[in-house]
């Protein structure tokens, strides 16, 4: 019986050499705290998932996640935690880039080849400032990559009619925009599945952050 909250995510599947994961609610974990101490809770389920899902043998960077549209540029493993940045790119093996959420959208943009990737933290706020456009820029001009090499997915986000701004839209146009052909979008709503996911909208701020994770396999 596989009780695991990690899911995978299928459309990068495909990838060669990388493990992308969201690792959602925590059955029978109460986390309706304050998000210091909510986030203190889950370290250590987060890691034993990590763990049991083979990655535990990786370092884990993080981002301080400030709703803004800083993306760190990971290009050694001793700066594991990216200060004023919402997401990462890198080209590192070895390492997990972590995002944690509950209803903003984490996004994953993975070139096909798997030799780099980026995971974005993208909610009202950091779409309206472009963080998803900002990362796939960065991919290309740091990575010698077109935008064609490139898939993005939308994780699951708080949407309409749970929510006013359709951000995960605004995120599919920014990446179209930029060229990126390949968009995936499961349409998972945050707030429309309290067992699955943390909603901070849903249950008042009061409440756990699902993880995701992107690692380039050694
Ligand atoms: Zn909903």
């Amino acid at each position: 019986m596989k009780t695991d909250p990690i899911e995978s995510i299928p459309a990068l599947d495909g990838i060669p050499r990388i493990a992308a994961g969201f690792v959602g609610r925590i059955p029978g974990l109460d986390v309706s705290v304050e998000r210091a101490e909510a986030m203190s809770r889950l370290a250590m389920p987060h890691r034993d998932i990590l763990r049991r899902a083979g990655l535990g043998s990786y370092p884990m960077a993080t981002a301080e996640q400030i709703h803004g549209n800083e993306v760190y540029i990971l290009s050694d493993r001793s700066e594991l935690h990216a200060k004023g940045a919402d997401g990462f790119v890198t080209t590192i093996r070895g390492v997990t880039l972590g995002i944690y959420v509950a209803d903003c959208a984490p996004v994953w943009v993975v070139a096909r080849d798997g030799s780099a990737g980026a995971l974005l933290h993208s909610g009202k706020k950091g779409t309206q400032l472009g963080i998803v456009p900002e990362g796939i820029r960065i991919l290309c001009s740091m990575m010698s990559l077109v935008p064609q090499d490139l898939i993005a997915v939308i994780g699951p986000c708080i949407r309409p009619p749970c929510y006013e701004v359709d951000f995960a839209a605004q995120i599919r146009s920014q990446a179209h925009a930029e060229g990126v052909m390949e968009i995936h979008d499961e349409m998972t709503c945050t707030a429309c599945e309290p067992g699955r996911y943390y909603s901070y909208r849903r249950e008042h701020g009061l409440t756990g952050r699902m993880l995701a994770t992107l690692t380039l396999l050694p």
